[in-house]
């Protein structure tokens, strides 16, 4: 069982996940964070670490956001890992608790 990162991640972007993530799971692209199924042991310590509440258990992905399972297998098939804390996006507060924003996803800078 993996961790996913869902659509409140999507332009906040804060990384405070990656600080605390013994396996190096995560992967990033211009404006969103994945988790590699496969890196990821479960440990559960993410989850509390991510201001914007993007981050569950795969079994408890919310009905609405089941696509960000498939999406964080593949995207971190592509993407560079991340391992080392980052500056958030300036305006990334404001994108906080926005709604439905896979449409803003950028695959490539
Ligand atoms: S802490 Fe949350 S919002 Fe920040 S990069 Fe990680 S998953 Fe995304
Ligand atoms: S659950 Fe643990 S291993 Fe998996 S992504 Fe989160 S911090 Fe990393």
């Amino acid at each position: 069982m993996a961790f996913v990162v869902t659509d409140n991640c999507i332009r906040c972007k804060y990384t405070d996940c990656v600080a605390v993530c013994p396996a190096d799971a995560f992967f990033e692209g211009p404006n969103f964070l994945v988790i590699n199924p496969d890196d990821c042991i479960d440990c559960d310590l993410c989850p509390v670490e991510c201001p914007a509440g993007a981050i569950y258990q795969e079994d408890e992905v919310p009905e609405d956001q089941q696509e960000f399972i498939k999406l964080n297998a593949e995207l971190s098939q592509i993407w560079p890992r991340i391992t080392d804390v980052k500056p958030a996006p300036e305006d990334a507060k404001e994108w906080d608790g926005v709604e439905n924003k896979l449409k803003f996803l950028k695959i490539e800078d």
